[in-house]
């Protein structure tokens, strides 16, 4: 079996509401989707989300990697020889995950679909039988933060993930207090800064603001560059700190781990390059203790069931925040995502296809080899 032709498409997503976070506003979120065609009739579905911000790539950049680098260097390889294809991708380029990750996926997703096992099996098998998924509420004003939360806990949710990071204190305590006071004390909240809080000492005030929220854990206060300055945090407050921008790949991981800088680390397939370097990643942070969230970039239903697969397998795994499929107007992809609850399927590969209204996300086409 052998690649013989790869298309990527970029596409759009439409949000149901645009998404804030501390850094950055979306209403519609570019991705690019990737389909990896082999010489016997099969294919295999990719997609890769560049955020700027956090690996620095870019929508035209990832295409103008993958059309010019990493597509070409796939054909005639037989797509279940994931580590060749990943080292023929590093001796062409370094530094771009995303790009990396789109093509990653596909082989997964046909490796799958080769021997007939779902991607989980590829994975250690299923360690649980149903994933969950909080709500994602956007930053904003604390009533309307607080109306997005009771809203997703009356829908059924079951827990609340914030995005804070922005403003003084007392606006960031208006927040969390409001939906605190909306949802009741039982709803877990965990809480995003997305490194808006700049220097440890000012995420060290605000964590103790925060504090008497009960929040799960805290993500991200301070600056991505900065592990140290994580450390320090951590070792001030008394609420678990996870990684998330600060960790793209196995060396971030082993500083993290030396500094003792994090309690829990956010895994994203972009950030990394895809399913088998996240399983390293879990792999060496179980080793050290560390419990594992696997993040995205808000994907459609393909990456987003990547992430799913390896949550599925893997007991390091205590958090899964791939709500991307749930937070689009529409993402024109067919996967088994819903909320809160809901389990990988058992369709060979990623067990996800194309929909009829995918042709209407695509702003461009562009292909390397034979599509047949
Ligand atoms: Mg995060």
């Amino acid at each position: 079996m052998k690649v013989v032709g790869v298309e990527f498409m970029l596409c759009e997503f439409p949000l149901k509401t645009p998404f804030r976070i501390a850094y950055a506003q979306w209403d519609r979120m570019p991705s690019i989707v990737a389909r990896v065609v082999t010489d016997n009739g099969l294919e295999g579905l990719g997609e890769g989300v560049p955020d700027p911000e956090v690996t620095g790539e870019t929508p035209e950049g990832t295409l103008a990697v993958l059309l010019g680098e990493l597509g070409p260097a796939l054909l005639g390889a037989d797509p279940r020889d994931i580590e060749p294809a990943l080292q023929a991708f590093r001796r062409r380029v370094r530094g771009v995950p995303t790009a990396v990750a789109t093509l990653e996926i596909a082989l997964n997703d046909l490796i799958g679909k080769a021997y007939g096992i779902p991607a989980y099996r590829l994975y250690g098998g299923k360690t649980t039988e149903q994933l969950e998924l909080y709500h994602v509420v956007s930053l904003g004003a604390p009533q309307e933060m607080a109306e997005s939360a009771a809203d997703a806990v009356a829908g059924g949710y079951r827990g609340l993930k914030l995005k804070l990071g922005q403003g003084s204190v007392a606006d960031e305590v208006a927040r969390v207090g409001a939906i605190r006071s909306a949802v009741g004390p039982a709803i877990p909240l965990k809480i995003d800064a997305n490194q808006g809080w700049g220097t440890p000492s000012e995420a060290v005030r605000r964590i103790r603001a925060l504090e008497r929220f009960e929040p799960v854990w805290i993500e991200q206060p301070v600056s991505q560059w900065d592990i140290a300055g994580l450390a320090e945090v951590r070792a001030r407050v008394g609420v678990p700190i996870m990684a998330d921008e600060a960790l793209h790949d196995a060396h971030d991981l082993m500083s993290i781990i030396r500094l003792r800088a994090a309690d829990l680390i956010n895994v994203k397939l972009m950030k990394c390059g895809g399913m088998s370097p996240a399983l390293q990643l879990i792999h060496i942070a179980g080793s050290a203790g560390l419990q594992v969230q696997i993040g995205s970039m808000v994907e459609s239903g393909i990456a987003s069931m990547a992430g799913a697969h390896i949550a599925a397998a893997r007991p390091e795994v205590v958090s899964l925040e791939t709500s991307g499929p749930l937070l689009f107007a529409k993402d024109g992809v067919d996967s088994p995502i819903r909320a809160p609850l809901f389990r990988v399927s058992e369709t060979p590969g990623l067990g996800v296809g194309l929909a009829a209204d995918f042709p209407s996300l695509v702003r461009r086409r562009v292909s390397v080899g034979e599509l047949a």
